[in-house]
């Protein structure tokens, strides 16, 4: 992980959320769904690939029934130029396949026998996958839903046959623009957007996620909108208090990814203040601003992400 781009994040959550106006919605369970996806650790000639720009693939929805078209352009704008921001930002090692994100519509699995950890039945009215209650994820981005019995080794039923999957991609999001209660109906209390992680991979790391921008946020200036942007993208991708648990340190082992816990103390709060403190973190920090005798430094952060 860069650490540059934490102490940007911190930073932007500092510059930019001085009011109370947004949240995040990034609990692991049960609403996130674990997918296993194929790494590319090494290439034709054999050598260790190492960490790649991440690639985002954002699906919009049309926003069309609150937006006008000058508006859904600003969102769309602005969400560019977010991705563009975190692609200088942040690597990971590149999926190999398309990415197909998994349904939660299983309701219960097999615990036992050759079918062990396949899918036994379905979860009563299941009908679409949706990331945060409103954003339905298209079918041709999701895995398929089989139910098997005990034994045979085709499955009995395809409730959804599998879908295309998205090409050339490390992480998917889903942005829609709508009003719901969470934005809120006062002028006081409004949330400008919120996000969620909605998938991860076997490694806990973040593979989509949703941000839904309050409709009312689109009259802000275009730079706010964009640091507004680039704020819940950074909580999609793993940067929030229910993520930092997750966070590992890979290296490549047998041609495979080898991922464990990172073993160290993420964030801390340092005089009232909760801070990002991993050795990287607190390096970078001390070297922004000139101060390398400080010890408890860190990568500020406002409370409540
Ligand atoms: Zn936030």
């Amino acid at each position: 992980m860069d650490s540059l781009l934490v102490i940007t994040m911190a930073l932007i959550i500092v510059q930019s959320y001085k009011e109370n106006n947004h949240l995040t919605v990034a609990e692991r369970s049960p609403g996130i769904q674990r997918q296993t996806l194929s790494y590319v650790v090494s290439n034709e000639t054999n050598r260790n690939v190492t960490y790649q720009p991440i690639r985002i693939q954002v699906v919009y929805r049309d926003m069309y029934f609150e937006l006008s078209v000058e508006d859904r352009q600003r969102i769309i704008g602005a969400v560019f130029k977010a991705v563009e921001k975190i692609s200088q930002l942040l690597s990971v090692f590149p999926v190999q396949k398309p990415v197909l994100l998994k349904r939660s519509g299983c309701h219960k699995e097999w615990t036992t026998g050759p079918n062990k950890g396949r899918c036994k039945s379905i979860k009563r009215n299941y009908q679409s996958e949706l990331c945060m209650d409103t954003f339905k994820i298209p079918d041709d981005h999701l895995d398929g839903l089989y139910v098997w019995n005990e034994l045979d080794p085709d499955p009995i039923r395809v409730v959804y046959s599998q879908g295309a999957g998205v090409n050339s991609t490390d992480f998917i999001l889903h942005v829609d623009s709508v009003t719901t209660d969470v934005c809120g109906f006062d002028s006081v209390n409004k949330v400008l957007s919120y996000s969620k992680v909605c998938h991860v991979d076997q490694y806990d790391r973040p593979i989509s996620g949703c941000i839904n921008v309050c409709p009312h946020s689109v009259n802000n200036s275009p730079e706010k909108l964009y640091k507004t942007l680039l704020h819940e993208l950074f909580h999609t991708l793993g940067f929030s208090k229910t993520h930092f648990q997750y966070f590992k340190k890979c290296q490549i082992k047998d041609r495979n990814l080898d991922c464990h816990p990172l073993g160290l103390t993420i964030v801390e709060e340092v005089n009232g203040l909760v801070r990002m403190v991993t050795p990287a973190v607190l390096r970078e920090t001390q070297n922004h601003f000139g101060c390398t005798t400080e010890t408890k430094y860190g990568a500020p952060e406002r409370k409540g992400n």
